[in-house]
């Protein structure tokens, strides 16, 4: 991650979730960190420093639309980064993603 990083937190925070979603505590830069970063898309881990609720969000690049997912406090990022590695996301998987999203009005769009 480059020295842009920071700055890129900040667009996920505008973009994405400004508070936390359960105690809408504001979330920082130093609550954020950026999972997988690919030229379509993002995943980012957000935490809140209140009340420890973590969620995961996948930015879609070209559409300009996320989705956030609360995740079990229990799994920890690195083992988050491990599945992600695992299995990489391809541009087909991303736009499946979005249209099962999609499908279950998740998004709107
Ligand atoms: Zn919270």
């Amino acid at each position: 991650m480059g020295e842009n990083s920071n700055e890129q937190k900040q667009y996920f925070i505008d973009t994405i979730a400004k508070f936390c979603d359960k105690c809408g505590t504001a979330y920082s830069i130093d609550d954020l960190e950026i999972i997988q970063e690919t030229p379509i898309s993002s995943i980012i881990h957000f935490s809140c420093k209140n009340c420890k609720a973590s969620h995961i969000a996948t930015f879609l690049k070209p559409m300009g639309i996320s989705n956030r997912m609360p995740v079990n406090t229990d799994i920890g990022i690195e083992e988050i980064k491990k599945f992600l590695q695992k299995e990489k996301i391809s541009t087909d998987e991303i736009l499946d993603l979005y249209l099962y999203l999609k499908s279950n009005n998740q998004i709107k769009v």
